[in-house]
């Protein structure tokens, strides 16, 4: 055999062995990515090692071993699955997603596979809310993009306080910060039969019946896949060994279709349609992006009130009080904005609860707190560099001349340093700006919040975070400008030369 021949061979042979494979089952070894929010025990959630865990998580392993393909399972928002499938990012999701209508114009559900619905959760000691109709004008916290977030918009009067996950929403309420959640049913008498959720109760009555299905995109190939292996394991009674595991119960009947249906591709897409959708959310945006502006201009002011302080302490003679500034600043500097966010607002009106004392922090004030301790680090050290960058012949000088060491400071160093200061503190300023982001997590309504509760209705991830994303490019090159001006304004050369020319 020439070695042509040869390698002619080998090709024949490969490419047989592969359509031999093929033919055998088509779909083993085939790997599907499955999207999943783990913070809804029993259904999803993270055990102790970090293992994903939960009733959801056992169905979906079973599936994928009777209908022959493997699962990679990708930890996601609740409220970026959808835009997560309509991107082809992930094949499946299984986040007890229920199966809606409006949901059924943009992914595909398999058939239901769990029988749930709303509840109201309040304080155990409430009397007032007794149903539905009771939560009008009433405070009510909600995860963002899900049916309960739905449903209380449908309430008269009501304030609604939308949070990234339901374990978030239900310690508002353990807060006392609002009078209700309204999630599912399942996922609330779980966290209270486990003790987590202390002092608190289910209105008995159920708001709506809702099933849970595994969303794909629309016309996906991996649906009938997932339906197959679903109707098997329902069939063969591994469903009702897991239902027993996690819900010490035998499942109720389900039905094999919901009426509602698939309802293929409404959504039109294009560039205009984009465009539109961008300029309808405007309005929407703009109200954020004052939200935004005013979170940043309170934390700035605070923060250069307390920074500046902190960095002239730094640069006392006095040890053990630097050492104080210095660990304030190496705190606040070493651990991230966002878990100083959840210690003030969630972590103090938490442990002032167990004291006994009855505190509770506005979402605002919470969102200035957090922002001006932090910016007040960074700063502190741009003051202190600021100051320290003065040569100390300026000092001498001036003592020379009679000054003391206060008029020294105001008269001399500071106005020097303080030009010094601007570019870092316009850096300060934008990365404030910026980070006024990282309060949506407390339910705050600033530019993302606004963008994110837009795409939890019309998921339309793209167009929307692209208009997020202009309006704080908006933002922070006017803010820039603004401080070159002050730069220039500040610098006495340029500004001679200014007045020389007016005067010419
Ligand atoms: N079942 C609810 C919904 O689909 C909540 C799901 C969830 O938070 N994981 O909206």
């Amino acid at each position: 055999m020439t070695q042509f021949a040869f390698m002619r061979w080998c090709l024949v042979v490969s490419l047989s062995l592969l359509l031999v494979s093929c033919g055998v089952n088509p779909s083993a070894g085939k790997t599907l990515r499955v999207a999943t929010e783990p913070a809804f025990p029993p259904f999803e959630f993270q055990g102790t090692g970090g293992e994903l865990q939960g009733f959801s998580i056992d169905l979906m392993n079973a599936i994928a071993n009777a209908a022959n393909f493997q699962v990679n399972f990708l930890s996601l928002p609740f409220d970026g699955i959808i835009p997560a499938l309509q991107g082809k990012t992930v094949d499946a999701a299984i986040s007890s997603m229920t199966i809606t209508e409006e949901r059924a114009k943009t992914i595909a559900f398999s058939r239901p596979y769990f029988k749930a619905g709303l509840a109201i959760a309040i304080h155990a000691d409430n009397q007032n809310i007794t149903g539905f109709d009771s939560l009008q004008n009433k405070k009510i916290a909600v995860q963002i993009g899900t049916t309960g977030a739905k449903k209380a918009q449908g309430i008269p009067g009501v304030q609604i306080r939308s949070f990234d996950s339901a374990p978030l929403a239900l310690q508002e309420l353990l807060n006392r910060n609002v009078d209700a959640v309204i999630n599912d049913a399942p996922v609330t008498l779980y966290a209270i039969n486990t003790g987590n959720l202390q002092g608190i109760k289910v209105v008995e009555q159920l708001l709506t019946e809702e099933y849970y299905g595994i969303a794909t995109a629309q016309n996906s190939p991996n649906l009938p896949l997932i339906n197959q292996g679903l109707t098997k394991v329902l069939n063969n009674g591994i469903y009702n060994q897991i239902y027993q595991k996690w819900f010490k119960a035998t499942p109720p009947q389900l039905p094999a279709k919901l009426a509602i249906g698939n309802q293929n591709g409404a959504g039109t897409s294009g560039i205009f349609n984009s465009i539109s959708i961008i300029l309808q959310a405007f309005p929407t945006l703009l109200w954020g992006a004052l939200v935004t502006l005013q979170l940043t201009v309170l934390s700035v002011v605070l923060g250069l009130v307390g920074g500046s302080l902190i960095g002239i302490i730094r640069l006392s003679h006095i040890a053990s009080v630097r050492w104080i500034a210095r660990a304030y600043v190496d705190f606040f500097r070493g651990t991230p904005l966002l878990v100083q966010i959840f210690m003030i607002y969630f972590g103090l009106p938490a442990v002032a609860q167990e004291l006994g004392f009855n505190f509770n922090l506005d979402r605002l004030v919470a969102g200035v707190i957090a922002l001006s301790l932090n910016s007040a680090a960074y700063i502190a050290e741009i003051v202190r560099a600021g100051i320290q960058s003065i040569e100390i012949g300026q000092a001498e000088a001036s003592q020379s001349l009679g000054l003391s060491p206060v008029q020294t400071m105001r008269y001399v160093i500071f106005p020097q340093a303080f030009r010094r200061m601007i570019p870092p503190l316009g850096n300060e300023f934008i990365s404030l700006l910026k980070d006024t982001s990282l309060v949506s997590v407390i339910g705050f309504e600033e530019l993302l919040r606004k963008g994110q509760l837009i795409v939890a209705d019309n998921y339309r991830a793209f167009e929307i975070y692209a208009g997020v994303a202009v309006v704080y490019l908006c933002l922070t090159l006017l803010s820039s400008q603004a401080f070159s001006k002050l730069e220039a304004w500040m610098n006495p050369v340029q500004r001679q030369k200014k007045y020389d020319r007016e005067l010419k």
